[in-house]
């Protein structure tokens, strides 16, 4: 693990990317997975845009369990070692394709969601904006879908759904940070869902060394200049030799 340690050393510009499996030591189920303990709904359907406007319940009934109780949820080592390492200048930016919010409540600055985010919300019809704040009490109550309060319409966390666009201004972020980076790390995804799996063969097409740490394998291991399976093993290592 020095490897790493001396790698983003003498890195200028180094961006991490990280997927659902830094957030489980937290107790947030990676639910996009296979295996996630959300077995009981599909994942699928839940944050499908098309679904969403048909029967929104669905997806406040079941967002409750682990969209609408993040208040409760704290950030882990991960997320508090990447805030630390972006105050000391060793880490310039955290793309993340969570939206639990954590690299932001751990003190994190710099952080692209490209997938979007629930601390916002937005009437789909007139396009008022809500806080997670105002919104979750809402869902919480008997009353479970949150309407617009001034035209009634729908409305939909800043969650990218399937079926929608993604956000084109994080997404252009991202590319620009996968361009510049010299070293990137990629923690906790399988890189399997886009656009995520695109950003580190952005980064190797510009020079970049890529390290992976995840506990599965993902398509792109044969790029990696390094390659960890133990992410909290990783991040120990780290907090011991960063004071
Ligand atoms: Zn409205």
């Amino acid at each position: 693990m020095h490897q790493l340690l001396s790698l983003m050393h003498s890195s200028s510009h180094c961006v991490f990317l990280s997927g659902a499996g830094i957030s489980t030591l937290s107790g947030i189920p990676d639910f996009r997975g296979s295996k996630g303990i959300y077995k009981q709904f599909d994942a699928d359907k839940i944050f499908d845009i098309h679904y969403f406007r048909k029967d929104p319940a669905y997806f406040y009934t079941h967002g409750r369990e682990f969209i609408y109780n993040l208040e409760e949820k704290e950030p882990n080592i991960i997320h508090r070692m990447l805030a630390k390492l972006e105050d000391e200048g060793m880490v310039k930016s955290i793309i993340t394709q969570n939206i639990d919010m954590l690299h932001q409540k751990a003190g994190s600055r710099r952080v692209i969601e490209i997938h979007g985010s629930p601390a916002q919300h937005t009437c789909l019809h007139c396009g008022k904006k809500f806080p997670y704040e105002l919104i979750s009490p809402i869902v919480h109550s008997h009353q479970v879908v949150p309407k617009c309060d001034r035209c009634g319409g729908l409305v939909k966390p800043d969650i990218v759904f399937f079926g929608e666009m993604l956000d084109q201004n994080s997404f252009s972020q991202a590319i620009s940070e996968s361009s510049q980076a010299d070293l990137m790390v990629v923690i906790g995804s399988s890189l399997v869902v886009h656009p995520a799996a695109s950003l580190p063969l952005n980064a190797i097409k510009h020079g970049c060394r890529l390290v992976i740490v995840n506990n599965m394998p993902t398509p792109l291991d044969e790029y990696a200049y390094l390659r960890y399976t133990d992410l909290e093993e990783v991040f120990r290592y780290l907090e011991k030799e960063i004071h």
